[in-house]
């Protein structure tokens, strides 16, 4: 079995000491004679497996007690529209910053519900290749909550700074940094993210909401898309994805192996900038986005040379350097650095990008 270097925006690699751990427990999980994919959720197996992921997310991330962490289903794209039916009603309106794909995605599904002010729009030429200065918007009165995307997957760009917003909750789409680097929680009133980048398998979303934010959902919200009810039901108001769960909890182990946060921080930013230099010193590559705004996770590129772009996958998939084509609105290249991305694996793609520049650049 040979495994490669997958640079896949999501679902992206797991730490391959997860996935052999699961494959180990996969028929048998700790004496219990079944695979946790079987366990009823409201057992005590499997209730310890989801209490002892909580407890290490809180650790790693450093949730306050007054914030809960739910484990939801539907995906990121489900909170496009849960958080304005949860949060909008207090004055019907809110904020949002538009700097890219997922943030304009945010935007569409919100506008159902209430009144939606875009407060700053990054699109230049049809390209968003930076995030706003942090003076460079202002916070409506009546906004009952201001949303972002911290990182934006497709482009690549991301805010170096948390918005200040005041007394007005912020609200983030983390899918794509969190658990990067240390953050602080405290600042936010909501953080969501699908799981299939830095957190587990795709099926689980996580939502870490201060709990004063739940309790007032516009008239006609389904139970399940209300957060009191999974808020009151521990996540577990139906089943839950529990494979998915269990995952996670053991990514979340694997990080804190890891140093943390703040030792996957270190090792985040050190990959990065391998990758970012190597394409500043090359006039064959080329990154469009504003340096300061440059993404830690997803690295998009462009030949100078378009025409051989499939060639350059072909010679990086030989090489065991997989799903690097870049998303079909941007072009070119992507490399998803996600925290299960080893450091080898982004030294294996300088060297290639440096090889391959030599014989058709
Ligand atoms: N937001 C961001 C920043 C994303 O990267 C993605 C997925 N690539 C989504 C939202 C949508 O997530 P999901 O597929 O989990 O709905």
């Amino acid at each position: 079995m040979a495994r490669v270097y997958n640079f896949s925006a999501g679902p992206a690699a797991l730490p391959e000491e997860v996935l052999r751990q699961a494959q180990g427990e996969m028929l048998d999980w700790h004496g219990s004679g079944m695979s946790v994919m079987e366990m009823s959720h409201r057992g005590k197996e499997f209730m310890s497996i989801a209490t002892e992921a909580e407890v290490d997310l809180r650790e790693l991330m450093g949730i306050p007690d007054n914030y809960k962490v739910l484990f939801l289903q539907g995906g990121a794209s489900s909170q496009f529209a849960m958080i304005p039916m949860n949060l909008i009603g207090r004055t019907g309106e809110a904020d949002y910053l538009r700097t890219g794909s997922w943030s304009k995605k945010a935007i569409a599904e919100a506008r159902r519900f209430g009144e939606i002010t875009v407060s700053v729009d990054s699109e230049q030429d049809g390209k968003f290749t930076s995030a706003p200065s942090a003076d460079g918007f202002s916070v409506s009165a009546e906004a009952a909550y201001v949303h972002y995307t911290p990182n934006e997957t497709i482009e690549g760009v991301e805010f170096p700074y948390i918005p200040d917003t005041g007394e007005v909750p912020l609200v983030a789409d983390m899918s794509s940094t969190i658990l990067s680097r240390p953050l602080d929680v405290s600042r936010y009133g909501l953080i969501y993210a699908g799981a299939q980048k830095n957190i587990g398998p795709a099926g689980l979303t996580i939502v870490i909401v201060r709990d004063d934010l739940i309790g007032g959902p516009l008239d006609g919200t389904p139970a399940m898309f209300n957060y009191a009810t999974h808020a009151d039901a521990g996540s577990m108001y139906n089943t839950p994805p529990t494979y998915g769960w269990y995952l996670a909890g053991m990514v979340f182990k694997w990080l804190k192996a890891k140093g943390g946060l703040a030792g996957m921080s270190e090792i985040n930013q050190r990959k990065a900038a391998k990758l970012y230099d190597a394409i500043d010193a090359s006039s064959f590559y080329a990154n469009p986005v504003a340096t300061a705004c440059r993404s830690w996770m997803n690295v998009p590129f462009t030949l100078a040379d378009a025409s051989l772009d499939a060639e350059f996958l072909r010679q990086a998939g030989e090489a065991g350097l997989k799903t690097l084509k870049g998303h079909r609105s941007v072009g070119g290249m992507r490399a998803s650095i996600y925290n299960a991305m080893p450091e080898s694996g982004v030294d294996a793609l300088v060297e290639f990008m440096i090889e391959f520049e030599r014989k058709h650049g």
